[in-house]
């Protein structure tokens, strides 16, 4: 199996980690022997065989792992900060401050600050019990509803100003 070698990026170096590929590959940690990471692929050393994953569905598979994950968390509402929520995971009952703002579901877990210091964006398992909880199905859902709504609001501030000026005229 040919796969081309390059010198790993950070993003590299957190994305495709032994521990992510096991949860991908319902594999124990301890099967994975060696990680290549190529330019559209990555190649998986078992003790047996190697398995060859393409990037993009690996990416696709790790959101759906996350989004898996999330279903043992509970949520509920910060009790002093607004927009912000308290998502506990429900096995070993470690909790986490999940903030909203309109572009961004910020996390205080260290998965979320890994994504975060990566691409300036992420969604952890937290911050998916937190869309779900509130009805969106993914990050993208979530920052595009926020976008709509934000410009009804501005139209709505615009024809309420219309109507004042009208009405002093
Ligand atoms: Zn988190």
């Amino acid at each position: 199996m040919q796969i081309h070698r390059r010198k790993q990026t950070a993003a590299d170096k957190m994305l495709y980690t032994k521990k992510a590929v096991a949860k991908v590959l319902n594999l124990a940690y301890n099967q994975i022997e060696f990680i290549y990471v190529g330019e559209e692929s990555i190649l998986v050393g078992l003790y047996n065989n190697s398995i060859k994953l393409d990037k993009q569905s690996f990416r696709e598979e790790f959101v759906k792992v996350r989004k898996i994950r999330s279903q043992t968390i509970a949520v509920r509402p910060h009790p002093n900060e607004l927009n912000a929520f308290v998502a506990e995971n429900q096995i070993n009952h470690h909790s986490h401050t999940v903030q909203l703002t309109d572009r961004h579901v910020f996390c205080d877990c260290e998965d979320y600050q890994k994504q975060y210091d990566n691409w300036q964006q992420g969604c952890c398992k937290h911050g998916y019990a937190v869309l779900n909880h509130l009805g969106y199905s993914s990050l993208q859902e979530y920052i595009h509803r926020e976008k709509e709504t934000r410009a009804k609001h501005l139209r709505l501030v615009k024809s309420s100003v219309g109507i004042r000026i009208a009405n002093r005229a």
